[in-house]
């Protein structure tokens, strides 16, 4: 694969205190600063910008309502972008901040100008960097998750692989975080039956977790032919090891 989506979950970023786990973030860096250095093309869909808010002021929201939220996230992704900055510049590569929202999928006209931004700011060797526009998402214009947007973007940018980072070595049979003896799904060519399989064996783990959004999202990729990879991001060579087909995983093949 040459084109590569790589989402990275909040939970990936920060660890059980709600702090930024840097170490993860930076190691993440040098894995796709190598892969630009091989010639592949990359793309982040990152999260996090919350939890970021929240190590900046160093409090947890006072104020549970949606513009207090939305306020941490202005500040976290400041944080956000300055940390990816910092690190990529490492490795003297550029970042390039795109904040979208659904509507932005929705039109046609925004949706090529996005498209035609990260084809230029790839080409120039940029690292586009992109995640929701918490602030001004509310309910009614949020796509919602970045697995959502990680595949929207995999499949606007026809991207050869969508890689999605988090804390969980892939699809289990049920929450693994719950359930010591959970099984590890490798491979999924039918999303259907995925689905009825991991239903049949508890919903409630099931629907409580961040897992579904990424079912869904490999199912969006899988329809446009794009295979998608679920990984831990918080392990070591985590991307390189995904590309190779080697390492713990979870691979949507699609039909
Ligand atoms: P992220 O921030 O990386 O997007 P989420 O918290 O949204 O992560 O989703 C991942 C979580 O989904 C895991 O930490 C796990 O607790 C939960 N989960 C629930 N059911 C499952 C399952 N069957 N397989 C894997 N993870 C599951």
């Amino acid at each position: 694969s040459k084109k590569i989506v790589i989402k990275i979950g909040s939970n990936v970023l920060s660890d059980d205190q709600g702090h930024v786990n840097k170490e993860t973030l930076h190691n993440i860096v040098e894995q796709v600063a190598e892969l630009i250095g091989q010639g592949k093309h990359l793309i982040i869909v990152s999260s996090g910008a919350g939890i970021c808010g929240v190590a900046a002021i160093n409090k947890w929201s006072r104020r549970g309502d949606i513009n207090y939220k939305q306020a941490l996230c202005a500040i976290g992704q400041v944080e956000l972008m300055n940390a990816y900055k910092e690190f990529f510049g490492d490795y003297d590569l550029h970042v390039g901040q795109m904040l979208l929202t659904r509507d932005d999928f929705g039109d046609h006209i925004r949706t090529l100008n996005i498209r035609n931004t990260l084809f230029t700011l790839v080409d120039e060797g940029v690292v586009p960097i992109i995640n929701e526009n918490d602030s001004v998402s509310v309910e009614e214009i949020k796509i919602g998750d970045n697995d959502t947007l990680g595949a929207l973007t995999a499949t606007l940018w026809n991207a050869d692989l969508l890689i999605v980072l988090s804390d969980i070595d892939g699809v289990f049979d049920k929450n693994p975080k719950d359930h010591k003896d959970a099984e590890l799904i490798d491979e999924v060519y039918d999303i259907d039956g995925l689905l009825d399989e991991i239903d049949s064996r508890g919903k409630s783990s099931f629907g409580t977790g961040g897992i579904v959004t990424k079912i869904q999202a490999a199912r969006r990729v899988n329809e446009y032919g794009i295979p998608m990879v679920l990984v831990n991001g918080k392990k070591k060579d985590v991307i390189k090891n995904a590309m190779a087909g080697t390492g713990k995983g979870t691979v949507f093949f699609g039909k």
